[in-house]
């Protein structure tokens, strides 16, 4: 057996074989063959299997996200048959006498360039589809899992790091626990395994060496064990007993009042990324959706999602949650959250950078087919819409705008919509500064903790060295939020928090006394804060 210790990011054990992820990127080294018929041959075989692979992600995808979503997996299987791509990598392997490999990636690249180079928007898109084509093949000629391949059971994953865009793919079901080298406990990856309730684990000395190896992740005293013996393998089952025994307690709170024995009531709402998270909310009796993380979508499809696509995931949430409310935040992409197809410049700063409302006021087309999407799904349920990274009144009024013309397109149209309560998140120091004029604007305040800590104290939230420094319980996070819920009182506002810091519980009692309307958290932390708030003195 042997023992490694990262940290924490998620409480829970997770006992099962591990999975050492590869990342889709990788270098291709350039080797000299003799046979090249036979280097083809493996190339040709490795077709095949990409083919066989497409196929049975295009079936799973049309059964879980519809055709629309389904159609990106069809367009793979025709690029990768396509007859310019074929001969070329041909060419490469018999011209320069080199591996399958290397002429895959070389024509992957090539191929990108020139998709990237050209006017039309369309072929411009098809450039991560070609790159996408040829690490599958890369990865299948060498052999490496992508982590998502045809998983038979679930696994613990362990990588060096994870993007949030390779978390969001991942099949939910097969997922036991993340493990991995790299990342900060307030990445998205950190907030998405809360959200998916699996432990996780960051800062660990990992190796290769595990794959395929038993495993036991102890999200509680962050440790990892790889081969245990039968002794610690015994203890920890135990333990896993415990917390199902743990929950099952906390499921008699179901259907009981987020009420403090001295009558405060507060509503407690949950977090999601996408539609599947939507089980969980209800699994766990939040009163509503106080996040919905509607970058997630775009960062899942190939592709900027269609109005639609959009319009049927938003739909299916409202529906699903029957009338409770539903608050998606409008696209936050940029920073931590990247998709190659939005073609985002690389840059110095990123989390200060091109991101979020300030892409959304820029492109203004991706921005309308969203909200067109939301206004329509509105009419299903009980939708609310809030918007990220708000520093201005100016911006704010931008999107009044926006959004008053797209209902006056729907009205002309006869096509219905809800009463839409519209909010903002406050995450940055200038909104909350001037929240008594941005309450004046809106219907609510959501308070993105997460980034507000960030921009308060200057640290950013994806570098793991200042992991230690980064202190959401500072006094000036802590003054920020009072003073956000204060002017929002005062301005006719309700104020919630739905930041990581919503759900730490030895805050709990000090935003209910500070005011607080709602918090919104990951879903397997409702049950726990009910719990604490039937039980406060207050
Ligand atoms: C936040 O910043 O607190 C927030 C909820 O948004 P995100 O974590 O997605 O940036
Ligand atoms: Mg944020």
């Amino acid at each position: 057996m042997e023992t490694y210790t990262g940290k924490s990011i998620f409480k829970g054990i997770a006992i099962g074989k591990v999975l050492f992820y590869q990342k889709g990127e990788q270098v291709v080294k350039r080797v000299k063959v003799q046979d090249t018929a036979a280097e083809i041959s493996r190339y040709e075989a490795a077709r095949e299997e990409a083919l066989r692979q497409l196929n049975v992600l295009y079936e799973k995808a049309l059964k879980e996200v519809g055709e629309t979503n389904a159609a990106v997996f069809e367009v793979h299987a025709m690029m990768i048959e396509d007859d310019d791509y074929v001969d070329s990598i041909r060419n490469i392997i018999e011209t320069q006498q080199v591996n399958a490999e290397f002429a895959v990636a070389t024509t992957g690249d090539n191929f990108s360039r020139m998709f990237t180079e050209m006017d039309d928007e369309y072929f411009k898109a098809r450039a991560a589809d070609v790159k996408d084509i040829s690490e599958r093949l890369v990865n299948i000629l060498s052999g490496r899992t992508d982590g998502q391949g045809d998983l038979e059971e679930p696994v613990i994953i362990v990588a060096d790091d994870l993007a949030p865009s390779e978390t969001v793919q991942m099949d939910k079901d097969k997922l036991l626990a993340f493990v991995t080298r790299y990342g900060s406990a307030n990445s998205h990856t950190a907030i998405l395994a809360r959200t998916m309730n699996i432990p996780a684990l960051i800062g660990t000395d990992i190796s290769e060496s595990w794959n395929g190896k038993l495993a036991v992740v102890d999200g509680y005293t962050g440790l990892i064990y790889v081969e245990p013996d039968e002794e610690t393998l015994k203890e920890l089952k135990r333990r896993q007993e415990e917390d199902l025994h743990a929950r099952e307690l906390l499921e008699q709170l179901k259907g009981k009042e987020d009420i403090t024995p001295g009558g405060r009531s507060i509503r407690l709402y949950a977090n999601i990324g996408g539609v599947k998270d939507v089980a969980n909310v209800l699994a766990n009796d939040a009163a509503g959706i106080g996040l919905f993380r509607s970058e997630f979508l775009y960062l899942e499809a190939e592709d900027y999602p269609d109005e639609e696509s959009q319009f049927q995931a938003y739909k299916t949430v409202a529906e699903n949650m029957a009338g409770k409310k539903v608050i998606v935040r409008t696209l936050d992409i940029g920073a931590d959250k990247q998709a190659e197809y939005f073609g985002l410049d690389h840059e110095e700063n990123p989390a200060m950078g091109y991101r979020a409302i300030r892409i959304c006021l820029d492109r203004k087309e991706i921005f309308r087919t969203q909200l067109r999407a939301l206004l329509r799904a509105s009419a299903f349920g009980n939708i609310g819409i809030m918007y990220p990274m708000i520093i201005s009144v100016d911006e704010v009024r931008k999107i009044k705008e926006i959004v008053e013309e797209i209902k006056k397109d729907l009205n002309e149209k006869g096509i219905p919509y809800g009463n839409v309560e519209q909010g903002i998140m406050i995450e940055t120091p200038a909104a909350v500064m001037i929240s008594d004029m941005l309450a004046e604007e809106v219907d609510f305040f959501s308070i993105g903790t997460n980034d507000l800590t960030q921009y308060t104290l200057a640290i950013d939230r994806q570098n793991m060295k200042l992991d230690n420094i980064y202190d959401a319980h500072h006094p000036a996070v802590l003054r920020m939020i009072r003073m956000t819920i204060e002017n929002g009182h005062k301005h006719g506002c309700w104020v919630g928090i739905c930041g990581e810091l919503g759900a730490d519980m030895t805050l709990t009692k000090t935003f209910l006394e500070m005011g607080i309307d709602e918090l919104s958290v990951s879903p397997s932390f409702v049950l726990p804060i009910r719990k604490l708030i039937r039980e406060m003195e207050l």
